[in-house]
């Protein structure tokens, strides 16, 4: 079964539960409509499901074959990534002075959705692209402005993000990549880089490559990180393209998943040293690559929602087919499609509403981004960031989790021919798998959310998404409507256990921040079942008020079942927060080597 775009209700997730209908009509986004934004969904997800999709499971078996230092990408990629190029894809977001159609984050996040949904191995590889479009537009000089975005903006050329080296992982300040000042300006930059995604392909002429590397007499540790420039091919002063730049892809990694996605070691002047432009200050390389890494770990927490959803859609239509078991009164050589069993009906269920609170999630997070920018006030953009800021740890950690969990369920939906590959259920598996990894462990999101983001403006910028979440539930509750069924008395019960565990949190992290560390991440996935359940009621509200059809019964029912299946685990995970921390940190005997 073959992906089939989901746009209705990614569509109304943007609109009605992120909000974007409210920022369109005060002209935050000047003239866009809601009905261009509906148009941009509908032919992304036209695209995704006729023309990415189908490069999937090829994709997979193919991988990416190096030969002399070139990778060759799977049959027809090329191609599809020019007709995504010549639909204006690649330039949705990018800036306006560089050729971008300057169409909000949210609608980019919306339609990387649906490419990852697609395949996963493709969307990784646009992402990393607009991460290095954000990081030039904010921090590079106008020359490596005016030579680069264009062709990046426009899709011509892809970018790519160097940070991780053998022994300098999720600790950046064990970096050890050199650059030299070449005296004309520009560095030489030497050292080699693992894992890089992208790092090496045939579907643009020239890769530009963002690479942190230390400067002679740079400080140590993590001050010390500048950030450069350093394209697969120069670039002449007319703007074509010169001489081959020295670098090299040395291997391609052989993985678990997304094996369509090159993930190159890529060594950095081997002969006489690779061509680099500073970008940004000196030593403040760190601070330029985060610019990139806020919006690519949304950007991974959406492929967490994509995959969901293509191994949600799977299952559903697995168990429509599949015939096992009877239910009362049938005769012994008959057989009911498995989706007529009540554990079925539960597992399907639970993938469903995970995949949604999910995707409400990381779309609030989105237009949170967006008005961080745009808002008309000063004090709006600065409450909007907080709120962006908190919730980009949930987006990444919380929607890439599920992504394995609910393509493992997928499998398990499947019976054994879910562990067979023909059936693709498995490729799900595995490519949800890196998710969790990349862009920052969700072991770090989840110590980046306690130990960053609950100080923020001492505290207040959690209270008042703690504030938002409450108030969904009171409207719940003042509805009354049968078929919300106990959902308000559910959110409630589960924005308590997140209060309880705040408040022992922030506690916790001025007297034993040991303590805090060992409760990071269930009490992300605590903030994030209030925070999808809140998020699902509120499109449960809102579809309430629309005209009756199977769609709007089908989200109030989804709320409701994540509101009473799903968010009751809050109780656990807080006191898991609260009075677990002694068994995590005494473990010194059960874990001695
Ligand atoms: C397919 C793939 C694509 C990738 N693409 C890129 C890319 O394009 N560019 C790039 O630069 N990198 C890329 N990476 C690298 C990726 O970002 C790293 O693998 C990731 O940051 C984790 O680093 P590590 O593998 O060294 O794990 P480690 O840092 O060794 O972590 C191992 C475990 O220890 C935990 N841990 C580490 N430090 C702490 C701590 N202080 N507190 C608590 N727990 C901790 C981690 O959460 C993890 O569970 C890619 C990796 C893969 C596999």
């Amino acid at each position: 079964m073959s992906y089939r775009a989901p746009v209705s209700d990614i569509a109304f997730t943007l609109r009605h539960i992120a909000g974007l209908d409210r920022e369109l009509e005060r002209g935050t986004f000047g003239d866009l409509s809601a009905d261009l934004v509906d148009a941009v969904l509908e032919e992304a997800g036209r695209f995704a499901s006729e023309e990415i999709a189908p490069l999937n499971a090829p994709g997979d078996k193919f991988g990416t074959p190096l030969q002399d230092g070139a990778v060759t990408m799977p049959p027809g990629w090329k191609e599809a990534y020019a007709k995504w190029i010549e639909g204006g894809w690649a330039s949705l977001t990018g800036p306006e002075a560089f050729g971008g159609q300057a169409l909000p984050m949210a609608l980019s996040i919306a339609t990387q959705e649906m490419w990852n949904s697609g395949s996963m191995a493709y969307g990784i590889g646009p992402t990393l692209t607009f991460g290095a479009i954000e990081a030039l537009h904010t921090h590079a000089s106008d020359e490596l402005k005016q030579t680069y975005l264009p062709k990046l903006v426009s899709g011509e050329w892809m970018g790519t993000m160097n940070l991780t080296e053998p022994q300098a992982g999720s600790d950046l300040a064990l970096l050890r990549a050199r650059a030299e000042p070449r005296g004309d300006g520009t560095y030489s930059i030497k050292g080699t880089k693992i894992f890089i995604t992208y790092g090496e392909h045939d579907l643009t002429d020239n890769i530009v490559h963002l690479v942190l590397a230390r400067l002679p007499d740079a400080p140590t540790g993590t001050r010390g990180i500048s950030l450069f420039l350093v394209p697969k091919f120069l670039v002449n002063d007319d703007g074509s393209l010169g001489a081959r730049n020295d670098v090299r892809c040395q291997s391609v990694e052989h993985k678990l998943g997304i094996h369509a996605s090159p993930t190159c070691v890529m060594a950095f002047g081997d002969n006489d040293g690779a061509v680099g432009w500073l970008v940004g200050e000196e030593n403040r390389g760190l601070n330029c690559m985060f610019t990139m890494m806020n919006n690519a770990r949304l950007s991974v927490g959406i492929q967490g929602v994509a995959i969901a959803e293509t191994a949600y859609q799977q299952a559903l239509a697995y168990a429509h087919e599949r015939k096992q078991g009877r239910v009362p009164g049938m005769s012994q050589d008959e057989a009911v499609p498995i989706v007529a069993h009540p554990d079925i009906k539960r597992t399907l269920m639970t993938m469903r509403a995970l995949t949604a609170a999910a995707r409400a999630i990381c779309y609030e997070t989105a237009v949170a981004t967006d008005l961080a920018h745009r808002s008309a006030d000063e004090a709006g953009r600065k409450a909007a960031q907080e709120r962006a800021n908190l919730l980009t740890p949930l987006a990444k950690a919380f929607s890439t989790d599920i992504g394995v969990e609910v393509a493992s369920m997928g499998v398990q939906v499947h019976g054994g021919m879910g562990f067979i590959e023909e059936t693709g259920a498995a490729q799900h598996l595995r490519d949800a798998r890196i998710a969790p990894i990349y862009e920052g462990t969700n072991g770090i999101q989840a110590i980046d959310l306690v130990t960053r983001k609950l100080s923020m403006s001492g505290g207040a910028a959690v209270a008042a998404y703690i504030g938002d979440l409450r108030d969904v539930a009171r409207q719940v509750a003042e509805a009354n409507h049968p078929a919300f069924g106990r959902m308000g008395d559910r959110l409630d019960a589960t924005i308590d256990a997140l209060e309880r565990a705040t408040t022992w949190m922030v506690a916790a992290l001025k007297s034993n921040p040991d303590h805090a560390l060992a409760g990071a991440t269930p009490y992300l996935r605590l903030i994030a079942l209030a925070g999808g359940g809140a998020a699902l009621a509120r499109g449960a509200l809102i579809a309430h008020g629309l005209e009756a059809s199977p769609a709007n019964a089908a989200r109030i029912a989804t709320a409701r079942f994540f509101a009473e299946n799903v968010c009751p685990a809050a109780d656990g995970l807080a006191e898991t927060v609260v009075g677990g921390a002694d068994t995590v940190l005494d473990t010194d005997a059960a874990l001695a080597s």
